[in-house]
Parts: structure tokens; C-alpha cells; sequence
């Protein structure tokens, strides 16, 4: 595998950056599930009044649905995130603690393996990739994945680069695809990394 785009990349996104504003285990996996298909910092928005009311996950698990729905309204898809949340901070609480593999993690209502992953990367510290929206289409057009299924670039990424280099690979096409490669009108003519894209 060619790893001079991924090379040019970690040189153009040198900083760490988290965009969920949460560290403490629960919160962090909460924050990263009421994500999906909603801006992060309309996340970041919601949840201090969310932890406000219910600092616990024993506190979330008793609480009326309409009253965790009104609180995260203004995030996609929030009546099912509300049901995914009671229900997974039901979970934690019955275990006691958030598990730490990713079999266990994916058991966990509403956690699928992208979000399974990004705790692992962000709590346990350990290499995962990401796959999101932006990520596999960076990927794939950098020539770094053929696939379309989740599941199967994570897989091709993990085959193709050392777990070193995971946690950064997944930052920096992320970063890439947010801020120069769209899905539609990507930024070639200033990309740095067009020299090595398939697409631009
Ligand atoms: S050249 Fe264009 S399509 Fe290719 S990675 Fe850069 S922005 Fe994306």
C-alpha cells in the first residue's frame, strides 16, 4: 500500500483533535451514539443539560422517554435516540461499567461497531478505525479501499495498514473529507493530496 497521501495528510493535520467534548467513559459512548447523522457540536449542545438532569447512568435508565426526547430534540432521529439511550444507560448500569471489548461494545443497544470503535480509540486508547461517511470516501478515493460496506473497508484498512497507524489514518481522512474532499465538489485544485487521488 501507498502511504504517501496518508504521509501528506498527517503532515497537513498535525493536531490531535476530539470533537465530542466528553472523557468520562458513559458520556463519551452516549455522545458518540446521539452523533450518527447529527453534527457534533449539535451534540456538544445537548449534553450538559442531558447530564444536568441525569449525572448517572442509573439516573438516565429511570427517566421518562419524553423527558430525555425534549431535552435532545433539536439532533436527527431523536425519538430513536432517546429510546437507544434509556435503553443502553439501562445496560450500563446493570453491568456496572461500560465494557471494554468490542464484542461486548456492539452488544450495547444502538452501539454499532463505528461507535464501538471510536470509544475504544478515544476511552481505551487503543488503535481502531473509524469508518464514517467521510473516512470511506476518502479512502476509496484515495485508492485505499475498494469497498462501500463498512464493515469490509474497515476491514481492507486494518489488512492494509499496521494498527499504529489506525487511530491517525482515521483522523486524517476524516479531517480530509470534512474540509476539502465533499461528497459533491470536492476542493481538488487545492487538495494536497491530488497527485495520489483516483477521483479528482
Ligand atoms: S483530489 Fe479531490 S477527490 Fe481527490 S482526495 Fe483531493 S479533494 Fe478528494
Amino acid at each position: 500500500m501507498d502511504r504517501s497521501a496518508f504521509d501528506i495528510l498527517s503532515r497537513t493535520y498535525p493536531q490531535e483533535i476530539s470533537f465530542l467534548k466528553e472523557d468520562e467513559p458513559f458520556r463519551f459512548l452516549a455522545s458518540v451514539m446521539l452523533s450518527a447523522q447529527t453534527r457534533d457540536d449539535y451534540v456538544n449542545a445537548v449534553t450538559p443539560e442531558l447530564w444536568r438532569c441525569y449525572p448517572t447512568p442509573e439516573d438516565l435508565s429511570g427517566a421518562r422517554l419524553e423527558d430525555i426526547e425534549r431535552i435532545i430534540h433539536s439532533l436527527g432521529f431523536y425519538r430513536a435516540k432517546a429510546r437507544n439511550l434509556k435503553a443502553l444507560a439501562g445496560e450500563v448500569a446493570r453491568l456496572g461499567r461500560v465494557p471494554d471489548t468490542m464484542e461486548e461494545l456492539v452488544r450495547l443497544p444502538g452501539v454499532g461497531r463505528k461507535t464501538a470503535n471510536c470509544y475504544i480509540n478515544h476511552v481505551l486508547k487503543e488503535p481502531a478505525v473509524i469508518v464514517d461517511t467521510h473516512f470511506s470516501r476518502v479512502a476509496r478515493r484515495l485508492g485505499y479501499t475498494d469497498a462501500t460496506d463498512p464493515g469490509e473497508v474497515e476491514m481492507q484498512i486494518r489488512s492494509s495498514f499496521p494498527d499504529s497507524d489506525w487511530s491517525r489514518l482515521s483522523m486524517v481522512l476524516n479531517l480530509h473529507g470534512r474540509k476539502y474532499c465533499h461528497a459533491r465538489n470536492p476542493e481538488c485544485g487545492i487538495c494536497p493530496v491530488r497527485d495520489y487521488c483516483r477521483s479528482r
